[in-house]
């Protein structure tokens, strides 16, 4: 096994066949290496840095029906609510003051807000703090619309692949398309944004070989982000039954993420946070290099709920920016809150 982590860590690829042996047969010796050499990558990288985003969700309206996901549309027991510009732009202006430079604005897909309305949130974004990045993560729209979006100054776009099973895919999103979803990481891509695909470990249905599957996948698509957590039911949807994703898996994941794309700017989730206390301090120690601090107004986190338990629906941005930069602080790492731009773009 160690043969096979060395060789991942050197080449950064393996075939399909070695990645499931490495998912199937390490011991907790060979895991332990395999985080020593994931943390000895990011450092080279990266240094000790852990950088921030300040996440705002701004609307949980959503048209998709996710079978795994709170907010899909056919919940009907879901509290919908939505943020007007002048409180997006005052809440990041609250986090420029607390001195976050990156915000991520994520939501449902909600038509509401339409090219022009995005448009406009971007520019008076970009014009109020013109050394801020924006990251959106707001699923899959059209090549034009992505376009509008970036000549309006969007840096960044996440919109995690969720899994690279064709299959599985079609299971969990009845009415959506894989292609459709790897069009829009190629068009985003193109048009310049830096790029953030990923997926949940865990998913009802999903085996080790769908997990091979996300790791050759994102040697392909080569993102500049990959955010990985795992599955957890919620309670209003279909899979509310199933069994949640393990902390483990997801860092084994992680870990080899970083390997395959050293320089990769790496989450260290929500949804790990969820599943374990420690389970963000975990994702630092497995190769993640960045966390996303909640912004959103009080009264709404909890209704954003993607996920049972969801954790920091309570503590106001400063309290969760405090508690954050402990936990990096307590794992040995230091926070960064400058843009975090990934390398490609710092040249
Ligand atoms: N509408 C946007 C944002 C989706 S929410 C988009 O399509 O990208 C952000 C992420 O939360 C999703 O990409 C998904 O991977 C994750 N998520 C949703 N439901 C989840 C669940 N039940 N457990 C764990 N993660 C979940």
């Amino acid at each position: 096994m160690k043969l096979l982590i060395d060789k991942l860590f050197k080449n950064h690829e393996l075939d399909s066949d070695e990645y499931l042996k490495l998912l199937q047969k390490m011991n907790h010796q060979d895991v332990e290496y395999l985080y020593q050499q994931s943390c000895k990558t990011k450092a080279m990288h990266y240094g000790d840095t852990v950088f921030m985003r300040g996440l705002v969700e701004f609307t949980n309206y959503c048209k998709q029906n996710c079978e795994y996901c709170g907010i899909r549309a056919g919940n009907k027991k879901a509290e919908r609510y939505r943020l007007s510009q002048d409180e997006i732009i005052n809440i990041c202006k609250m986090g420029y003051s607390l001195g976050f430079r990156t915000f991520v604005l994520q939501g449902g897909e909600d038509d509401s807000y339409t090219d022009e309305k995005m448009v406009a949130i971007i520019k008076s974004i970009k014009a109020a703090f013109n050394d801020c990045a924006i990251t959106l993560s707001i699923g899959e729209k059209s090549r034009e619309t992505y376009q509008k979006y970036f000549d309006a100054g969007a840096d960044r776009y996440l919109l995690r692949h969720e899994t690279a099973s064709k299959e599985l895919y079609q299971k969990l999103h009845p009415k959506m398309s894989f292609e459709n979803r790897v069009r829009c990481l190629y068009d985003l891509k193109e048009i310049g944004f830096q790029v953030g695909a990923g997926f949940m470990v865990g998913l009802p249905g999903q085996t080790d070989n769908d997990l091979v599957q996300d790791l050759l996948f994102l040697k392909q698509l080569q993102p500049q982000m990959v955010g990985i957590g795992p599955f957890i039911p919620h309670v209003d949807t279909a899979l509310g039954m199933e069994k949640a994703g393990t902390v483990d898996k997801t860092l084994i994941m992680i870990a080899m993420v970083r390997l395959i794309l050293p320089d990769a700017l790496l989450p260290s989730t929500t949804a790990l946070g969820t599943i374990d206390p420690k389970g963000r301090e975990k994702g630092l120690l497995a190769g993640a290099n960045v966390v996303m601090p909640n912004l959103s107004p009080t009264e709404v986190r909890s209704k954003y709920s993607l996920y049972d338990g969801k954790i920091c629906t309570s503590d106001d941005a400063t309290k969760c920016l405090k508690c954050i930069g402990q936990r990096i602080k307590s794992v040995g790492y230091s926070v960064d809150m400058s843009r975090g731009d990934h390398a490609e773009w710092r040249k």
